[in-house]
């Protein structure tokens, strides 16, 4: 009798005791999961650029990858970068509507046109033109007040990085969105091409007159640079409102040499030399051009009475497209309308 009660209730009891088990394991691993995800969260996006400090792989390597859970953040979209592009109004017709038809016309909403004279022909096609009060010559005031303009446009946008160009430069979207994808996100950036092959030597203006030699790299700005919003807004003591202009006036140098000085020796923070920028103080009749359509920036530019600009041969003439952007444009954009 005794015997036969047994044999009823184990069944039971194993049963019970089975589910136990069941919901036990299953809690621990929901904990165990909820663990690596805030690992994840915190440690996952490396915040240390300029320490050289991405996560740790060890760390990585002792959760079994089945309990990993990987947060990727969105990644970087080409509009979220500001093209500022430099211009006056006597080059509109001889430079910017070179550019309106070939590289802006494939990021014209985030591309904003620094200029000192209206021009409705531009404004009313939509495209977002700037008018600055600058004056309008070469003058390192003049300058610097255009990229004053540039910087507090960008502070007030939504961007997430501030690219300057000169309106001779040709910007190739894709290769520009491939670099600022390979920087680490939130990080202190400052990326462009010196022209010198040395840091540039300034006299710093201190207060009673005296001066101090200072030394730094700077990214020449007829080739473009670019600078990422965490970096910019740190500039904002000596770039933003009149004092960009001011900081200028300290150095006694031009508004690119103006930005090399505050990121290098105000915030301390180095240069990232890139050869994928390009302006006309280089020869480029030597750039490959196989590897003309990697490259971030071109430019073009007479150079001794004689046409500075890229190797590229065929689809249009040289009298037709003497700097070869038109060129370059429809080897990236074959479909484009015009291109033959
Ligand atoms: N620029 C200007 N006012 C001038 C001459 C030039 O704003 O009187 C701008 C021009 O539109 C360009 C940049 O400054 O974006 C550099 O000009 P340029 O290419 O003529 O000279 P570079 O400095 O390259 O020799
Ligand atoms: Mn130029």
């Amino acid at each position: 009798m005794q015997k036969k009660r047994l044999l009823r209730i184990l069944p039971v009891f194993i049963l019970t005791f089975s589910i136990i088990l069941f919901v036990d394991f299953q809690l621990r691993t929901r904990k165990r999961h909820k663990l690596h995800f805030i690992h994840d969260m915190s440690e996952g996006i490396p915040q240390h650029w300029n320490q050289g400090g991405p996560h740790s792989p060890a760390k990585e390597a002792s959760i079994p990858a089945k309990d990993r859970i990987v947060v990727t953040p969105s990644p970087l979209k080409l509009t979220d970068i500001f093209l500022a592009v430099k211009t006056t109004r006597r080059f509109h017709n001889t430079r910017l509507y070179l550019l309106l038809e070939t590289w802006i016309s494939k990021t014209k909403e985030h591309t904003f046109i620094f200029t000192d004279s209206e021009d409705e022909d531009v404004s009313s096609r939509g495209y977002n033109l700037i008018v600055t009060g600058c004056p309008s010559d070469h003058s390192h005031q003049a300058l610097s007040c255009k990229m004053a303009a540039e910087y507090d446009h960008f502070i007030a946008s939504d961007k997430k990085w501030l690219c300057h160009v000169d309106d001779d430069n040709y910007v190739n979207p894709g290769a520009l969105l491939s670099l600022l994808s390979s920087f680490p996100r939130d990080s202190d950036v400052y990326v462009g091409k010196p022209s010198l092959d040395h840091p540039i030597k300034a006299n710093e203006l201190l207060e009673g007159n005296k001066t101090k030699e200072v030394q730094f790299w700077f990214a020449t700005g007829g080739a473009g640079f670019c600078i990422s919003r965490r970096l910019a807004d740190k500039m904002a003591p000596w770039a933003s409102g009149p004092r960009f202009e001011q900081t200028s006036a300290v150095i006694r140098l031009p508004d690119d040499c103006t930005v090399g000085f505050i990121v290098e020796r105000r915030l301390g923070v180095s240069m990232v030399h890139s050869s994928m920028f390009h302006s006309h103080l280089e020869n480029l009749l030597l750039l490959p051009p196989r590897n003309i359509p990697l490259q971030v920036t071109l430019s073009y530019g007479l150079f001794e009475n004689k046409m500075n600009s890229v190797a590229l041969k065929g689809i249009f003439s040289k009298e037709d497209d003497p700097s070869r952007f038109k060129t370059v444009h429809c080897i990236l954009y074959p479909l484009t309308s015009w291109c033959p």
